[in-house]
């Protein structure tokens, strides 16, 4: 696609957009009485207009059945959570049995690394991304902890090689067939949080599974965001929050994926009566049998109304049609914006802001990570203050989310408008 920077230019995209109605299915959050331009939805997705009347029917629910709710109404509640796992499904590209929601993210890892990360005195090793999100870091410390192990033996982190932003694949896999003797686990981001770099999840999966070792992938940035093929592409286990791209409300409930070649396996589980078999559930025996599938990971009795916010979302997915569809846009979208960061370095004639995230669409999300040169936090602050919402993390990056289903193509062309400004006034 030939970019121009002009407004008629994004307004025309915007006419073409057979997206272009699902921004009114969201509350675009305001900025001097107009709608701000919100590009962080990396951090926290927009309420959709729905999610209110989703909450209302189960609090109806509520008033009007009481405890028989569990059991009766349109949607009983003991049931409600298999509402969500087809959508859901759709969206990691699993089996529905494969996925199952429950708890936040951070918890979920560690029920899931209570089950595939089984170390020995030989293998005990997990090897990870350097600068993995730090819930991701301190989960895996704590939990090599748990076995006895000190993480400064047991982590290993693997960096971009000095003067690159992102790692190269072929060293991913090097550093797996390196280590293999001693490894337990690969457990990688989906999606790097900081750099936006979309991680061949398939290649690595395919490396770790060579070598006899466990791969497993936190999907934070990546689930809703990008194409993925969890099932076909042999990982063992996943996990992600509903919160970012998914935008079911903040500290929305998570979801996991479990492959089906492990359902038959006997699993270490930190186990709870919400994972026991559905059949059985309710005769309250002792020792515990597990719900074949993903549901066996259930633990606690499932909060409905946090369930009943991720609805509302995942029926808004269900209608764009899902990831194929969003993610044409979101990569035109992300494409516009690094044209326009670009053409105001090439205006200046220097590098002001230098994009991290890979140029390769394939390698990326909807995602944009800048180092900015000068005045970085000044620079962010007049974002700010101009009405664009993006994010920041030390020491000098902004991180730039267009959604696709809410961002249209003028919102980018907006976007650099002040970005361009903040060049001229910082
Ligand atoms: C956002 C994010 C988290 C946050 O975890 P919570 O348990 O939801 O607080 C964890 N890991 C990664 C990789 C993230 O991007």
């Amino acid at each position: 696609m030939q970019y121009q920077n002009t407004c008629e230019f994004a307004q025309q995209l915007d006419e073409q957009d057979s997206l272009k109605t699902f921004r009114n299915k969201f509350l675009i959050p305001q900025h001097n009485g107009k709608d701000a331009i919100y590009l962080c939805g990396n951090s926290l997705g927009l309420q959709p207009v729905s999610a209110k009347r989703y909450i209302a029917e189960q609090l109806t629910n509520w008033e009007k059945l009481g405890v028989e709710g569990w059991f009766e109404g349109d949607d009983p509640w003991l049931s409600y959570h298999k509402k969500l796992t087809p959508i859901l499904s759709d969206i990691v590209g699993a089996n529905e049995k494969e996925v199952s929601v429950m708890n936040s993210l951070t918890v979920n890892l560690h029920f899931l690394l209570v089950s595939f990360y089984k170390p020995t005195t030989k293998r005990f090793k997990i090897l990870m991304e350097g600068g993995a999100f730090p819930s991701d870091q301190y989960a895996l410390e704590s939990q090599v902890r748990f076995h006895g192990f000190d993480p400064k033996d047991a982590i290993i982190e693997i960096f971009p090689r000095s003067g690159e932003d992102t790692l190269r694949t072929e060293d991913i896999l090097a550093a797996i067939n390196e280590n293999a003797g001693e490894l337990a686990l690969v457990l990688f981001s989906g999606i790097n949080y900081y750099t936006g770099q979309f991680f061949d999840i398939e290649a690595i999966t395919k490396a770790a599974h060579n070598v006899g070792v466990i791969a497993g992938f936190d999907l934070a940035h990546a689930a809703g965001n990008v194409p993925l093929k969890l099932h076909e592409w042999g990982v063992d286990f996943a996990c992600w929050c509903s919160y970012k791209y998914m935008n079911s409300g903040p500290g929305g409930i998570s979801g996991i994926f479990v492959h089906k070649k492990h359902f038959n396996e006997d699993h270490n589980r930190f186990a709870g009566w919400w994972g026991y078999r559905k059949d059985k559930q309710f005769l309250m025996a002792p020792g515990f049998d597990a719900e074949p599938g993903a549901e066996g990971w259930q633990v606690s009795t499932p909060p409905l109304m946090l369930m009943a916010l991720h609805k509302a979302s995942l029926d808004i997915f269900e209608e764009a049609g899902g990831l194929p569809a969003l993610r044409m846009k979101s990569e035109m979208l992300t494409g516009y914006l690094e044209f326009l960061i670009n053409e105001i370095n090439l205006k200046k004639g220097k590098e002001l802001f230098k994009i991290i995230t890979p140029k390769e669409p394939s390698k990326r999300g909807s995602q944009l990570s800048m180092v900015c040169t000068g005045d970085a936090k000044g620079i962010f602050n007049y974002l700010s203050k101009n009405g664009v919402v993006g994010d920041w993390r030390e020491p000098n990056v902004i991180r730039l989310s267009p959604v696709p289903l809410y961002n249209s193509f003028t919102d980018i062309f907006n976007a650099e408008r002040v970005l361009a400004g903040s060049v001229e006034n910082i």
